[in-house]
């Protein structure tokens, strides 16, 4: 008999069973553009390998991990019958992702397939020593080879989805987002922290293109609060949170009441603030403003610029530089040529000179920069070893910088010194750490893969967008929030899931009762059904952990993929 392991994907094949059928096993290592073949020595590698039992193939391929790749691996497996797979490549946790999928596509079982980080874990660390590095490597690959021997199925259980979004935040990302889901036909829940929606494009007058993004933003409050389907916590914060893909259940505090809200996916957009500093007098001196202050003077008190003559802005200000911001925030070159160009608007005889290091006005934000050329803004180069110097003298204002062009140093005397301090996260830590979610190492939320999954964290069923994720542009935002909205749909749209494939498996035979993997469980996903005095598994909540496999003292609990028999296996043949 074969085994529908996804019975909601009428589109996918079916699977093989792969507990009857005589193992045969294919080793495929992935050369990364020869990168790894010579290193590793994968020729006599694969020599090696295949004298091992049950091994009817192995082979260099190149690229694993793109779509290339795949299709010949998919013709490996069908030329040889394969069905366990071991891969010798690079990070698990990318190609795992990927195999999954490739592996349902082809109705392969995805726990059928092993793979060996050859290249973080072995030819990285060890590169200075080649007998230690083509060691270790073979060992890891014969390893895997053991343990793709005794494989399992993945755990044949599925479990309902929760057809209903969670969105954390309430600016324009998080509007977009559940109103995108809602208009798919999904209810939300959007918890905003503050009394209001709308976020920092709240402080927003005008964009570069001229249009008015406080006035998108209150529309789009508007239309949030019509639609039905979208119900808003306000004053809000997420507290608590446990649950699988499909079904998560979050608790929501607001005020003294705890929302207990139960959906199939998550989506954080809790946005970022304009970054605060101390360099160039600002706080010491009011005409030392941010680009936000002074785009809210140009919009509310453009008069008061009249008796203004000249202007200097510092570009970069705590942002690329070590030991402080060390990214680019990408949006506050643009926001300080719309700046630029605003004041000359308003009073073309104002001197407006721009200090950067280097202008990313990239695309098509391009023109802007030439305009702002054409109308007389100035633009001077400075170095991060020679930064501007900024003091008071004469109750004056005077910024010195190095002028690369004339080689000599000049001393300007503004009326008003505007910093384009750039975008740093909030504190996402509480939130991520209730969430159980990575922060980068500059404290935003991190993308699964920076190329392929830009709105996705590890794992399906939880993403992020907006600048939660990074600094955007507003289009940017929109994107990103839009394509959150198409990832969350894709799990919403199912009726059912399939349980992680790490998921437990209990021995009803072999289960004393004892409780102690329900203990052990640190997602509540264990329970001792009173009927029979078995300890069941709640598959909807199981993340495949482990724990309760490890301290069941009677094996009656078992991991697939690391149960006692296949880990045993594996130690003997690394320490042969
Ligand atoms: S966008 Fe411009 S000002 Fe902002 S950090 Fe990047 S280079 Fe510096
Ligand atoms: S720890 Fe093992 S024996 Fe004890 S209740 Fe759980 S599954 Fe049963
Ligand atoms: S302890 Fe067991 S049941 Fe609980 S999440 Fe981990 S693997 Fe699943």
């Amino acid at each position: 008999d074969e085994i529908d392991n996804d019975n909601n994907s009428s589109l996918m094949p079916r699977e093989g069973n792969v507990w009857v059928e005589e193992p045969r096993i294919g080793v495929f290592l992935c050369s990364c553009s020869g990168f790894m073949a010579d290193e590793l020595d994968f020729a006599g590698l694969c020599q090696e390998v295949s004298t091992r039992p049950r091994v009817v193939c192995a082979e260099i391929i190149d690229h694993a991990c793109t779509a290339e790749g795949l299709v010949d691996l998919r013709r490996f497996i069908g030329e040889h019958e394969l069905n366990r797979i071991v891969i010798g490549a690079c990070s698990v946790r990318e190609m795992e992702r990927l195999l999954d999928k490739f592996a349902r596509e082809i109705g392969f079982n995805p726990n059928a397939f092993t793979v060996v980080n050859l290249k973080e874990q072995c030819l990285l660390p060890h590169q200075a020593e080649d007998r230690m590095v083509k060691a270790k490597a073979a060992v890891l690959v014969q390893a895997a080879v053991t343990k793709v021997y005794r494989d399992l199925p993945a755990v044949n259980q599925t479990v309902a989805v929760e057809q209903r979004a969670l969105v954390v935040g309430g600016g324009v990302a998080g509007m977009t987002t559940a109103l995108s889901l809602a208009a798919r036909g999904y209810g939300v829940a959007l918890v905003e922290k503050t009394d209001k929606l709308g976020g920092r494009l709240l402080e927003a007058h005008y964009t570069i293109k001229g249009s008015a993004p406080r006035t998108f933003a209150e529309s789009l409050a508007a239309e949030v609060d019509e639609n039905e389907l979208i119900e808003v916590l306000s004053e809000a914060q997420v507290v608590g949170h446990q649950g699988e893909v499909g079904n998560y259940t979050t608790v929501v505090k607001q005020g003294e009441t705890d929302h207990l809200l139960h959906h199939g996916v998550l989506v954080v957009a809790t946005g970022a603030r304009e970054a605060s500093t101390d360099e160039y007098l600002r706080g010491q001196d009011e005409r030392v403003l941010t680009q936000t202050e002074l785009e809210a003077r140009l919009a509310s008190n453009p008069e008061s610029l009249q008796s203004i003559h000249s202007v200097v802005m510092i570009q970069c200000v705590g942002s690329r530089e070590p030991g402080k911001r060390e990214y680019c925030s990408r949006v506050c070159c643009t926001h300080a040529l719309k700046n630029a160009r605003r004041l000359k608007k308003e009073n073309p005889d104002i001197q407006v000179t721009v200090l950067y290091r280097d202008l990313r006005a990239y695309g098509l934000y391009e023109d802007y920069y030439r305009a702002a050329r054409q109308e007389g803004v100035l633009f001077s180069p400075y170095d991060l070893e020679a930064k501007p110097d900024v003091a008071v003298s004469g109750g004056k204002l005077q910024v010195s910088y190095n002028d690369q062009v004339l080689r000599r140093q000049l001393t300007l005397e503004p009326d008003i010194l505007v910093l384009s301090t750039g975008i740093e996260p909030g504190d996402n830590r509480q939130l991520a750490a209730t969430l159980d979610l990575p922060l980068d190492e500059y404290g935003f939320f991190a993308e699964a893969n920076s190329k392929a999954a830009l709105v996705d964290f590890v794992g399906e069923g939880r993403y992020h967008c907006g600048l939660a994720s990074a600094p955007l542009h507003i289009e940017e935002t929109l994107a990103r929030s839009r394509a959150a909205a198409s990832r969350a749909a894709t799990i919403l749209a199912r009726e059912n899931i399939q349980a992680s494939k790490y998921a437990v498996l209990v021995s009803t035979r072999l289960c004393s009762g004892c409780g102690l993997c329900v203990d052990a469980c640190p997602f509540g996903a264990r329970e001792i059904n009173p009927e029979n005095n078995i300890a069941e598994v709640h598959y909807d909540l199981c993340h495949g952990c482990g724990s309760c496999a490890a301290v069941c003292p009677n094996g009656a609990t078992q991991q697939i993929g690391f149960d006692k028999g296949q880990m045993m296996a594996m130690a003997d043949q690394l320490i042969k």
